[in-house]
């Protein structure tokens, strides 16, 4: 009977963690989306993914009242950051506006705490995802396997090289900013397929490349700032 009763109250307790209370409510993550609508985004199934993930599990518990302030990088360890909520909005959304609409398949490369990964799971059928620092890696699996995400693989890998064994990829986001941008991964692309990916060292841009079926089309979209793209892993 104790038993059952510890159960029940584990239960209660690990709900409450993804529901959250407070500044990591339900209510608070709307008033998110509300203000990334307002800064103009626009694509109503990325607002509704962004209102669904808990983002405050991505990060560590002191930082969990923070994680809905929309222009907060906050730290996750080992010198990264999570990407903020109005970037992860602005590469999801010119994801899924390429003219195939929103990708089947897609490679994240710098997987971080997960929080992109999470949103690109619910928006993708299956999603592919590398991260260079293994125990990033393996704390983010934790979360979306707490979440029960199904359709993400993880490979602790460097991401200057893609994923070929599993491409052609109709999305590849980066959420490093690269020198230049890596061959490897246009050459995943399949045609329609889009890369997304911020590039630069001291001045970094959003480019936006699109695969078509006799080239490749590439413009710039923002000025970003993202942490750099390391060779190698750890
Ligand atoms: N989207 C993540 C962003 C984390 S910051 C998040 O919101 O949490 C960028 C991530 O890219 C870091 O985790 C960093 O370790 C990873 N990274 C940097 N260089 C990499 C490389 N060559 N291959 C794979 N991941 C890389």
């Amino acid at each position: 009977m104790d038993g059952a009763l510890a159960m029940a109250g584990e239960v209660r307790l690990g709900a409450a963690k993804f529901t959250g209370s407070g500044m990591t409510s339900d209510r608070t993550r709307a008033r998110m989306v509300d203000v990334l609508r307002q800064r103009g985004i626009k694509h109503e199934k990325v607002l509704s993914v962004m209102s669904e993930v808990p983002r405050h599990v991505f990060v560590e518990e002191a930082l969990q009242e923070r994680a809905y302030e929309l222009d907060k990088a906050l730290p996750i360890g080992f010198g990264q950051t999570i990407s903020t909520p109005e970037m992860v909005a602005i590469m999801s959304e010119l994801l899924c506006d390429r003219p195939g609409g929103v990708p089947k398949k897609v490679l994240e490369i710098g997987t971080g705490c997960g929080y992109q990964t999470a949103i690109l799971g619910k928006l993708a059928k299956d999603v592919y995802t590398v991260e260079r620092i293994a125990p990033l890696m393996d704390k983010a699996r934790r979360t979306l396997r707490d979440l029960r995400y199904y359709n993400v693989i993880f490979k602790h890998a460097d991401g200057h090289f893609g994923y070929a064994d599993a491409g052609p990829y109709d999305g590849i986001i980066m959420t490093a900013a690269a020198s230049h941008v890596p061959q490897e991964l246009t050459a995943q692309l399949a045609v329609g397929g889009r890369l997304i990916l911020p590039v630069g060292v001291e001045q970094q841009q959003l480019y936006v490349i699109d695969r078509t079926e006799s080239a490749f089309q590439q413009r710039v979209v923002h000025d970003v700032r993202f942490v750099p793209l390391v060779s190698g892993i750890v």
